[in-house]
């Protein structure tokens, strides 16, 4: 797969997974509360049922969200294209590691954003190394479990580390969740 393939989303090679895992609060992004893990009233099997008229119909939220290509790596990578629909007590398993997954992505994303930036040769290279790790893996359900208290911080340390080169808010909602 390539770098750019990545981080592209292909809905169709997901099961809808973003439509169960976020959240929703009633307000200008979305017209009613969704909680976490609850499938989306406007889902119909693996398509949105109003997917034409999103915004029209109160949903500008979802037009702007992005999973990064993390939806369809879990289904297709770590569960081999099944679905929770198909097989319901897939459903927990296949939640969280979407949710690890989007997690590993973002940093994917911030990796290549760094190895832009005008590093020391010993960071660059750490940087190269930990997307190399992040992209090439064939992730299992228990190793995206174990990603945030693993892997997920040494790279947030490291992004930690070069903090002054980064623009502002580079790396901010990362660190809100793990390092402050
Ligand atoms: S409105 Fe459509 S795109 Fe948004 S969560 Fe529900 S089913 Fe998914």
């Amino acid at each position: 797969m390539s770098q750019t393939d990545l981080l592209k989303t292909d809905c169709s090679k997901c099961a809808a997974l973003c439509c169960v895992v976020l959240i929703f609060d009633k307000g200008k992004d979305f017209a009613f509360d969704k909680n976490p893990g609850e499938p989306c009233r406007n889902l119909s099997g693996h398509s949105c049922s109003i997917h034409n008229t999103l915004e029209k119909d109160g949903f500008p939220g979802c037009v702007a969200y992005d999973c990064l290509g993390a939806g369809n790596r879990v289904v297709q990578d770590v569960f081999s294209g099944q679905s929770w629909q198909q097989t319901p007590h897939l459903l927990r398993n296949m939640t969280e590691a979407f949710s690890a997954m989007c997690e590993v992505h973002k940093r994917i994303d911030r990796l290549r954003a760094a190895e832009t930036l005008p590093l020391e040769p010993q960071d660059a290279q750490s940087c190269r190394d930990f997307r190399a790790q992040l992209e090439q893996r064939r992730w299992s359900g228990s190793e995206l479990n174990d990603f945030e208290v693993g892997l997920a911080l040494e790279i947030d340390l490291f992004f930690y580390k070069i903090k002054d080169l980064l623009p502002p808010g580079f790396s901010e909602e990362i660190w809100e969740t793990n390092l402050i």
